[in-house]
């Protein structure tokens, strides 16, 4: 959706070529031409997005029969992704939209095992991290327990409303210094 900037086109560009290079030694991929994978434009998601971390999108007005990698628009990943501490994690999603441009459109229990064929074991978990690293950098405060330590991101103060579940002790609103302040607001 929105055009990545330089360098984040560098990024892209050097995880579509690990990517790549990884799948051409995977047997599962050995009958495929992955190689024309690289043709396929790489973008990003808006900075915003929570629920998806990529999306392969179809040229419009082409018919669900006639859909090949020729047909595709471009795959966007989320921009937050293309950072070092995400690298794994961001080869694992880009292979999963690389499944889609090879065919495989529904999520179904062939594609799952073709996913998990990605030989970067612990990338699949990372998932919910990532999850949970979007919803935090977006929270503008934290409920913080001075007993556990724990901390809730939230987009509303708890105005001494509300009790850790664990220790019962009464959260206090913190401002999230995480907070991403470049975020366009949300649509
Ligand atoms: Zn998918
Ligand atoms: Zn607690």
């Amino acid at each position: 959706m929105a055009k990545p900037s330089k360098e984040q086109s560098v990024h892209l560009q050097e995880l579509r070529d690990f990517v790549v290079d990884v799948m051409k030694d995977m047997p599962v991929w050995a009958d495929m031409d992955v190689e024309l994978l690289r043709s396929i434009p790489l973008g990003v998601l808006r900075k915003n997005a929570t629920q998806r971390h990529g999306v392969t999108r179809w040229k419009r007005g082409v018919d669900v029969h006639s859909l090949t990698l020729h047909t595709i628009e471009t795959i966007d990943l989320h921009p937050q992704l293309l950072t070092q501490r995400w690298r794994a994690y961001s080869a694992f999603v880009l292979h999963h939209e690389y499944i889609h441009a090879l065919g495989f459109r529904e999520h179904n229990s062939l594609f799952r095992q073709l996913e998990h064929t990605w030989p970067g074991r612990s990338a699949s978990s990372q998932g919910l991290e990532f999850t949970e690293f979007l919803r935090r950098s977006k929270a503008l405060w934290l409920w913080c327990c001075s007993t556990c330590g724990k901390e809730f991101p939230r987009q509303k103060p708890s105005r001494r409303r509300y009790r850790c579940r664990t220790c019962n002790t009464l959260l206090v609103d913190k401002k999230n210094p995480s907070r991403l302040n470049h975020l366009p607001p949300s649509i």
